[in-house]
């Protein structure tokens, strides 16, 4: 039998898994105003497994609660053009842009979807700056919950849209995303609804962590190294998290580098990971996915990052843009800004990597979700013609 807690990464002490226990009680003591949060739990499992686990067996909801919608599962592929180019023959793409509702995010709200369906819980709330919304909305009306969500005024409308047609309550705050994440957390106390914010609920991680999962089991092995745009740090560690389990676990011996692409105007962790402090910044970049003044899982994987031999790098917005471009023209994929912003990460770094290793970019939300920043890298036709001739 193999049993489930959530435990400390700071203290280590183990509790239940309840819908209300988001941080550890004792570590959350310590926090700080406008600092990384303390105190994140992560899933602990205790047991043996008596077979090869599948990767079902490592989440601590049992499968029959996960609603029948296909998120994760998502292909891995080499971008052949890029990969001739560049002469990085093992160069993969992880391609979440396919699950579905376009993000990454899907695989924390599947998780915590059947996590509700476990508790009876009727209701989940989150405050989100746009994909962990839109995510929710859909992932949450597949399994007949009701959504609110909390958005900062400023949110994309792209992404608000795409909620409101899920059919989620949106409410919209006056106030940056610090004052909805607020908002929230009051609004899931008041009337005990399920909190679903990013970082801040541990089922978050854990259901992030199954990307890296899939990857193992795709490529028969770890990669060398993987690129993770990065913002509150929550794929990053659920992407440390699957590898750490199945190192575990005895399946792997090394846990591959990884390394957070940051944008140049939101690189708080890339700042702490070079001075070991965490400073509030005025985040401001192209990629609203990756947009964070003060990232929640800071100090969580900043810890891993050393730990690991990570790395960090961050990208300039018009370096981000020139990405997203080229793996769209390249590669046939069109990404959202954030999502580009991996490859950005690699070309930055390629001069540094050997040929002959396994890298793969992640690939986190498509590119249809925000189309102003789309726009900024492409020439609309000059006018209207009515015959062929006006071509000339
Ligand atoms: C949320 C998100 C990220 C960043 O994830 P963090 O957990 O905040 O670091 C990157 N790309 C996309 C498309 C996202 O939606």
């Amino acid at each position: 039998m193999i049993d489930f807690k959530y435990q400390c990464s700071e203290c280590g002490r183990k509790y239940k898994i309840t819908p209300d226990r988001m941080l550890c009680p004792e570590c959350s003591k310590r926090q700080e105003q406008d600092k990384p949060l303390r105190g994140i739990l992560e899933v602990a499992f205790d047991g043996h497994f008596h077979h090869q686990p599948k990767m079902s067996d490592l989440l601590p909801v049992e499968k029959k609660y996960f609603p029948k919608i296909p998120v994760g599962g998502t292909s891995l592929w080499i971008p052949a053009n890029i990969a001739d180019d560049l002469s990085f023959p093992n160069l993969y793409i992880k391609d979440d842009t396919h699950n579905l509702t376009g993000s990454l995010k899907d695989r924390a709200s599947y998780l915590v979807a059947a996590f509700a369906k476990r508790e009876g819980i009727r209701e989940i709330v989150v405050a989100s700056t746009g994909n962990a919304a839109s995510s929710m909305a859909g992932v949450g009306a597949a399994a007949g919950l009701n959504i609110t969500i909390f958005l900062p005024e400023s949110a994309p409308r792209a992404k608000m849209i795409q909620s409101l047609q899920y059919g989620a309550r949106v409410i919209m705050v006056a106030g940056s995303y610090d004052r909805a994440f607020d908002l929230s957390l009051e609004y899931s106390r008041k009337y005990h609804v399920l909190s679903r914010n990013t970082a801040f609920n541990p089922l978050t991680i854990e259901g992030k962590k199954t990307v890296a999962l899939e990857i193992y089991h795709q490529l028969g092995k770890a990669p060398d190294y993987m690129f993770v745009p990065t913002g509150d740090g929550v794929i990053l560690g659920g992407v440390y998290k699957g590898f750490r389990d199945l190192m575990k676990l005895g399946i792997i011996d090394r846990i591959p580098t990884i390394i957070a692409v940051q944008a140049e105007g939101s690189n708080a962790i890339t700042q702490a990971f070079e001075t070991g402090v965490f400073t509030p910044i005025d985040a401001q970049t192209v990629a609203d996915s990756i947009s964070v003044g003060i990232p929640r899982n800071g100090y969580y994987v900043l810890k891993q990052l050393k730990k690991y031999d990570g790395k960090c790098v961050t990208v300039f917005d018009d370096e981000i843009l020139t990405a997203q471009k080229e793996l769209s023209a390249k590669a046939g994929l069109f990404t959202e800004p954030a999502a580009s912003a991996s490859y950005a990460g690699f070309l930055k770094m390629k001069d540094e990597l050997p040929k002959d290793a396994t890298i793969v970019l992640l690939a986190t939300g498509n590119g249809l979700k925000d189309i102003d920043s789309a726009q900024k890298s492409v020439e609309f036709p000059a006018k209207a013609i009515s015959a062929l001739e006006d071509l000339e």
